[in-house]
Order: structure tokens, then sequence, then C-alpha cells
């Protein structure tokens, strides 16, 4: 199998490396194409497609994008898309703006639990407060000796259910599948494993997303753990679905493999980038 690596972060949303430093690991670590896929942005795609270009390996253009599904985020993850439509562009600018307004309630949820000033030090690690992201406020926590490591800051403070989780509106389903679609891209269904859904709902949810011209989901992903890998491999095959392989690396330390180290797809599935031309 051909080492392709699809979804992958960098400093245009909550990753740790430039969009230079994430293709220069990817590069030594003997990754044939890597796709940048940060949060609702496509700002580091120009860099990132050059970069890739000096190093000699493949690049697809992608984006991460947040969806709400009733009370359940989901992340959508648009590949080959084009950077240039007004469409794609537009849609991921108008959901970034909340961002800001949702960081103010975090800070303030976190204030009363007794951590003053979070909202200014994550926005200073964010860089860009439309890009303010939980993952920020997880690294000030970690700095700051109140969480040990980044997954015991969304642990004890930030995911659904802990002090400081504030349910936010992303795009629709509708809305991403268009904005995907209509930039001449391919939909996959990011680490479908993340989701706490119930068998009915997820049914619900794969068909919806299958409607609406989604054509694969993740299965071998950083953000699934090993054991996971046969269940959705199943799933995929089930649903006709086709099958993406991503690290979802965010930076040195913080990530279980870098760019290009994972498992390869089972020899059942067929993968995503089969039919593409390279
Ligand atoms: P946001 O879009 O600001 O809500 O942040 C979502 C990001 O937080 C995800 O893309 C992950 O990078 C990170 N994240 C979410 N849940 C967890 C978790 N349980 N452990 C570690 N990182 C997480
Ligand atoms: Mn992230
Ligand atoms: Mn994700
Ligand atoms: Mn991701």
């Amino acid at each position: 199998m051909e080492n392709f690596d699809l979804h992958n972060h960098s400093t245009c949303s909550d990753g740790l490396l430039t969009p230079t430093q994430l293709i220069d690991l990817a590069t030594r670590t003997g990754t044939d194409a890597i796709a940048l896929t940060d949060h609702d942005n496509i700002d580091g795609l120009e860099e990132a497609s050059a970069a890739a270009r000096r190093a000699g390996i493949g690049f697809v253009p992608g984006v991460e994008i947040s969806v709400s599904w009733g009370e359940t985020t989901l992340h959508v993850v648009g590949l080959n898309v084009d950077p240039a439509s007004a469409v794609l562009r537009d849609g991921l600018e108008g959901i970034r703006v909340g961002r800001l307004q949702r960081g103010r309630q975090i800070g303030a949820a976190l204030a009363k639990v007794g951590f003053d000033g979070t909202l200014e030090a994550a926005l200073a690690l964010a860089g860009n407060e439309t890009l303010l992201s939980r993952t920020h406020f997880a690294r000030h926590l970690v700095e700051r000796g109140a969480a040990k490591d980044i997954q015991n800051a969304f642990d004890r403070y930030l995911a659904r259910g802990k002090p400081a989780y504030v349910s936010h509106r992303w795009a629709s389903l509708e809305e991403a599948m268009e904005w995907i679609l209509s930039s001449g891209g391919v939909a996959v269904l990011a680490h479908p494993g993340r989701y706490d859904l119930k068998p009915m709902f997820r049914d619900e949810m794969l068909t919806q997303f299958k409607g609406l011209g989604g054509t694969a989901i993740e299965v071998v992903t950083g953000s699934h753990r090993p054991e996971q890998y046969a269940h959705w491999q199943r799933v995929a095959l089930e649903y006709g679905f086709l099958a993406s392989r991503g690290a979802d690396y965010h930076g040195p330390g913080e990530s279980p493999c870098e760019p290009g180290r994972l498992p390869p797809l089972g020899a059942a599935l067929t993968p995503v980038w089969s039919s593409w031309a390279h």
C-alpha cells in the first residue's frame, strides 16, 4: 500500500508545527502523500503545497469541518477541495467567527473552577482569535500545572459533560457536505469511533452522511485506538464506504503517531485515494 496520510493539523488550526514543518516531518517519515486538514481553515494549504513540491512528496489539499448533528459534534474531512472556492471559503469563515465568543464562555467557566486568565493565555497560544480551540485551553492548563497532559485537561475540564464544556453550533451536516462537494472535494467522516452515539443514531448518522454524498470513513487514524480498527473496517464494508487513513497529527508529544507512521489499511478495504491520479 502507498503511504498516504490524509488527516493532519498545523498552526493554521490547533497544530504545533507550521505547514512547512509538517511537510518536512512527513517527508522524513517516508509519507508518499499527505493532506493538511486544519479545523475550519484552509489558510495553510498554499504553504504546505509549495513545501510538498520542494520535498517531492504528494500533497492533498484538505480541511476538517466542525459539524453540529443534533447535540453531537462531528468532524467531516474534505479532501482535494479547491482552496479558491468561494462557497467553501465563505462557509468556513462563517463558522470560525463563533470561536472567540465560545472561548470567552470557556474562560468564564474555567474561572469558576479556580483558573483565572485562561482566555488571554489560550488566545496567545492560538495567535489568532478565529483559530481559538479547546486544544489551546488544554495546552495552557497543562503549562500551569492544572492537568498532567492534554488528554487529562479534556477529561477534567473541557470534554462534553465537564465543567468548562460549552456547547456550540457549528455547520449543519448538509452545509459542510455542500461546501466540500461544490468545491470539487470528497467527504470523509473523521474518526467515527470518537462520537458518543447510541447504535441507532450511529446508523442514522452514517446513512445520512452517505445520502448527502459522503464517500469514505476513516478507519486507521491516530484518533482511534488500534483495537477499534477492525470494527470500523466492518462498518466501512457494510455501508460501502471507501476507507481513509490519517494520523490526525497535532504536534510533537501530543499525538500517538507521526504523519505516515500508521499501520496500513486492511486489505479488504478500498482506499479513498485508489481512484486518484498520482
Ligand atoms: P474545538 O474544535 O475547539 O472544540 O476543539 C476540538 C479539538 O480538541 C479536536 O480536534 C482535538 O484536537 C481536541 N480534542 C477534543 N477532544 C479531545 C480529547 N478527549 N483529548 C484530546 N484532545 C481532544
Ligand atoms: Mn484538533
Ligand atoms: Mn477531529
Ligand atoms: Mn483532526
